[in-house]
């Protein structure tokens, strides 16, 4: 079924253009990826693949399932959602540990030294 990759519509087989959107039809819905992680909610946006891996590190030691996505990454849907973020990537929970998560993550972070996260170029705080 051809689907708007806007609005998420689904359409008869012969439609091409969706029409609240007036844009083009996908053929499919997108790969089983993207569905994956409805459920998760970004807890962080961490600026290289080291500083990820900590995090997801103390995470991983508190109990707390934690997924690393990078927005490089094709596999996980391909689209790179926000060109405008100089992050490498996002550290993803369930929206269950959301709180824990976090709270833990700015203890982690505060009992960081500072230069360490300076040295990464980039900027760790949360928008
Ligand atoms: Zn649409």
């Amino acid at each position: 079924m051809p689907f708007c990759p806007q609005c998420k519509a689904e359409y008869q087989q012969d439609i091409t253009i969706c029409s609240d959107c007036q844009i083009e039809l996908m053929p499919e819905l997108p790969p089983e990826d993207t569905v994956e992680y409805v459920d998760w909610e970004i807890v962080e946006s961490v600026p290289s693949e080291v500083v990820g891996n900590m995090i997801k590190g103390v995470l991983e030691s508190e109990n707390i399932d934690v997924v690393l996505h990078s927005h490089d990454l094709v596999a996980l849907g391909g689209i790179r959602e926000d060109w405008s973020k100089p992050e490498w990537g996002d550290l993803l929970v369930h929206g269950d540990d959301f709180e824990d998560a976090k709270a833990i993550i700015e203890e982690y972070l505060a009992s960081l030294p500072k230069n360490q996260i300076e040295n990464e170029d980039a900027d760790i705080e949360t928008v």
